[in-house]
């Protein structure tokens, strides 16, 4: 199907309130002699860094900029997915940027005993979403990870609270193309990464709070899902890297910590960063990984670990790779911290200090000095790389806000942004990023 013949339905415009309305900004507490002592070190190496591409940066912003006349932060449609006690908890954009994925939950207190469904809707010629999907996808149970495949349009990826990984072809009928049992714990993320070999297919790489990463080839002439490496995170030797409070004891005693999220390298597809339960921060390798005692069977296990970094004190929510920098990776910590680390350093370069937890982070393509983030505060924050704090801009709706879980950006026109609320609700926003990164 062509994405743009779907999507006739009519639209219900909302009506908007027009108000400027200022997110506000208020002075955190921390350890202000530690964060001059780290900028100090720091700054002059970031600002190198970042400096040896702004040449090739601004060619590329310009291209963007040009052909945008509308250059205001816009809420351009809200549409409620489901009823407000679930939470919308995984999105994706496909490859042509034209179909989004979307998963809701329910709060869970202990085993997820939920059927799950995936709304997959497709931009129609207004470049709107229309309200009703045109699919939904069933799971066996809530579905808490999804990826749509970076060639094959209309196959999109997922995994769930019971540890499935499940394959969908959103074009067919019978949807469903495959179902593994994978993990014995929840699926906290899962993506479609390069084999070190670039000319291979690309791989699924799968992690759990079982404690496993791993990567799976997929055959697409036969359907079929293969293990080809399992990896666990250990623990770093005992007194290394200690935090400054206690890990929780159910996190402390586990010789391998779950696995809450990793990114792989686009600059050497062998390497990896990892963020683990208790805060743990690890850069990895597929290559010259050990094999771990004990472990046999047709896939051995294997340590990828090649270097820990200052733990975060609570627990990470999202790990990526600058898409730009190949040294630079972040982290977003529940501790209130966004972190910038370059590889070869064991504490971060730059810390953002952040007022309301943050439940997402993105870094923007082509705007390499630029993050946004969202969560508890309920609007589209925008945090300076190099100054370590948030970018004032107005919005020009007024809209009722909700705690922020996600936020996706789409790689093909990036100034568009969809927004998952905790109460259901998906907004799509239109963010013109360029402005932002040239404010004195
Ligand atoms: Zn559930």
């Amino acid at each position: 199907m062509k994405p743009n013949d779907v999507a006739m339905n009519t639209q219900e415009t909302k009506e908007i309130e027009i108000q400027t309305d200022e997110p506000e900004s208020k002075p955190v507490e921390y350890d202000e002699q530690k964060l001059a002592d780290f900028l100090s070190k720091m700054y002059p190496k970031m600002q190198e860094a970042l400096d040896d591409s702004v040449t090739m940066m601004d060619v590329k912003r310009r291209a963007f900029a040009e052909d945008k006349t509308d250059i205001k932060v816009k809420l351009l449609q809200e549409i409620r997915i489901s009823n407000e006690n679930l939470q919308i908890c995984a999105m994706c954009w496909n490859s042509t940027g034209n179909s989004i994925a979307i998963s809701s939950t329910y709060e869970h207190q202990s085993w997820c005993h939920h059927k799950g469904t995936v709304n997959v809707y497709t931009l129609n010629r207004e470049d709107l979403l229309p309200d009703a999907p045109q699919k939904i996808l069933h799971a066996s149970a809530c579905v808490t990870t999804l990826r749509f495949h970076p060639t094959i349009t209309a196959l999109l990826a997922g995994g769930s609270r019971s540890g499935e990984i499940l394959l969908w072809n959103i074009q067919l009928e019978e949807s469903v193309v495959l179902k593994v049992n994978a993990h014995e714990e929840i699926v906290t993320q899962i993506s479609w990464v390069n084999d070190i070999d670039l000319t291979s297919n690309p791989l699924l790489a799968t992690s759990s709070l079982d404690g496993f990463l791993n990567l799976w080839r997929f055959n697409s002439t036969t359907n079929s899902l293969d293990i080809k490496d399992k990896y666990k995170i250990k623990s770093p030797l005992f007194g290394r890297l200690q935090r400054k409070s206690e890990l929780p004891l159910d996190i402390a005693r586990k010789v391998d910590r779950g696995v809450i999220g990793f990114d792989f390298s686009k600059f050497e597809p062998h390497m990896f960063v990892v963020a683990a339960e208790g805060g743990l921060v690890a850069r990895c390798s597929m290559l010259g990984t050990k094999t771990i005692k004990g472990s046999a069977g047709d896939c051995p296990i294997s340590d990828p670990v090649y270097k820990y970094y200052t733990a975060h004190e609570g627990e990470i929510t999202t790990i990526l790779f600058s898409p730009n920098r190949r040294e630079m990776f972040m982290t977003n910590g529940s501790d209130g911290e966004i972190r910038i680390y370059v590889l070869n350093q064991e504490e971060a370069a730059q810390v953002i200090f952040i007022e309301s937890p943050i439940k997402n982070v993105a870094w923007i393509p082509h705007e390499e000095k630029l993050l946004a983030a969202c969560g508890v505060a309920g609007f589209i924050e925008i945090f300076d790389v190099l100054k370590g704090k948030s970018v004032d801009y107005s919005i020009d709706e007024k809209y009722e806000k909700s705690v922020m879980n996600l936020m996706e950006i789409n790689s093909r026109r990036i100034n568009t942004v969809i927004v998952g609320s905790a109460e259901g609700i998906l907004q799509l926003w239109t963010i013109p990023w360029h402005l932002y990164s040239r404010k004195p």
